[in-house]
This record gives C-alpha cells, sequence and structure tokens, in this order.
C-alpha cells in the first residue's frame, strides 16, 4: 500500500481461513487474510478489498467475518462437500459481496479455470478493489492428501496471472498473497514456486 513493493508472499502457518470472528478452528487461530483487508482499509484508506481463495477448503471464517460487509468481497473456489462444509453457490452474504464457486471430486484443470473465469473474475470486476488479497492453499494439487481435486502448478500460476491482470486493471497491481493449506510437502514446495514466480514477472 506504501508502493514500496508490487506485491508480497507471506510464507507462514498455521493457515487462518477457518478461524471466525469469535472461534479458532481448522488448523487456524487467527484469520490472516481477514486482518489483512480490514489493516488496508483501516490504516492505509483502501475502500474496497477483494479476498480471493483458492483453497481446496471453503474459507468459512473469512465468509462468516464479512457476511454482512459490502466493503470486502469473498470469493472462493473450492470442494463441495468437504470440510467444513460450508461454501455452497447460495451463500452470497447479505451485502452480494460473497462469492461462492464449489466444484466436486475429482475436478480438476478445466472445471478451477472454468470457475475462474466465470464465476470470480467478473465479479472481481464488477467490485473494482483496491487490494486484492489472495488466501492461496495449494490443497487443491492432485498429490495432496486431504482433498480430491486435481489441479497441477501451472493451475496456480494461471490463476495468479488472471489475478494480476484484474489488479493492474482496478488496484494499481497491489496483491497480498497469504499462504493456507497444502499438506503434501513436495506438491506444496512447487506449486508455491509457481504461484511467486508468477507473482514476480510483469
Ligand atoms: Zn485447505
Amino acid at each position: 500500500m506504501a508502493g514500496k513493493a508490487r506485491n508480497a508472499f507471506v510464507a507462514m502457518r498455521p493457515p487462518g481461513h477457518h478461524a471466525e470472528r469469535e472461534r479458532a478452528m481448522g488448523f487456524c487461530f487467527f484469520n490472516h487474510a481477514a486482518i489483512a483487508a480490514r489493516h488496508a482499509q483501516t490504516t492505509h484508506g483502501a475502500a474496497r478489498v477483494a479476498i480471493v481463495d483458492w483453497d481446496v477448503h471453503h474459507g468459512n471464517g473469512t465468509q462468516d467475518i464479512f457476511w454482512d460487509d459490502a466493503s470486502v468481497l469473498y470469493a472462493s473456489v473450492h470442494e463441495m462437500p468437504l470440510y467444513p462444509g460450508t461454501g455452497a453457490a447460495s451463500e452470497r452474504g447479505t451485502q452480494g459481496t460473497i462469492v461462492n464457486a464449489p466444484l466436486r471430486a475429482g475436478d480438476g484443470s478445466d472445471e478451477f479455470r472454468d470457475a475462474f473465469e466465470t464465476a470470480i473474475l467478473p465479479r472481481l470486476d464488477a467490485f473494482r478493489p483496491d487490494l486484492v488479497v489472495i488466501s492461496a492453499g495449494f490443497d487443491a494439487h492432485w498429490r495432496d492428501p486431504l482433498a480430491s481435486l486435481n489441479l497441477r502448478e501451472a493451475d496456480f500460476a494461471w490463476a495468479t496471472s488472471r489475478l494480476m491482470e484484474a489488479a493492474d486493471r482496478h488496484a494499481g497491481g497491489r496483491i497480498v498473497s497469504v499462504l493456507e493449506g497444502g499438506y503434501d510437502l513436495d506438491a506444496l514446495a512447487k506449486s508455491t514456486a509457481a504461484h511467486v514466480s508468477a507473482l514476480m514477472e510483469g
């Protein structure tokens, strides 16, 4: 937000997107993406912040925190049914700023990219965020033991590039990406490398 960097990736554990307003759950104690969004608003004057979440699990915590908030768009693509059980397309928030694009077990690159292009990117463009926060989980990778989507490293790089284009259109390129889940360590390392490499391009 100060203009010292084009974007940033935060490599940390534990993840945060399951932590709700009043409850820690799903390995998560504090919701880092939500804290980042609110900090950008209260300290750096961002009017609208978009949080895009491609962790294979639905970010029930982020949805809970911003359910009634017109100033934060929360958009998630995730496997369903799966933990934590939320994330149906019918869950839209009281302000219409919650976007859920659930995929089914066995879905892969085509379904993921289609959901991104048809459900998430148009909403991002309509919302015109001043900052894009990515909840970057890598447990939708085909090797991950906790879920059943079949993404590859290239899918995460592709999604990163699409979000960079959207951030360039609306947010001066500003992206802060925070690590969420990812439980096959080799897949996590390679997927994170593909994501960060994409962030460093352009
Ligand atoms: Zn996850």
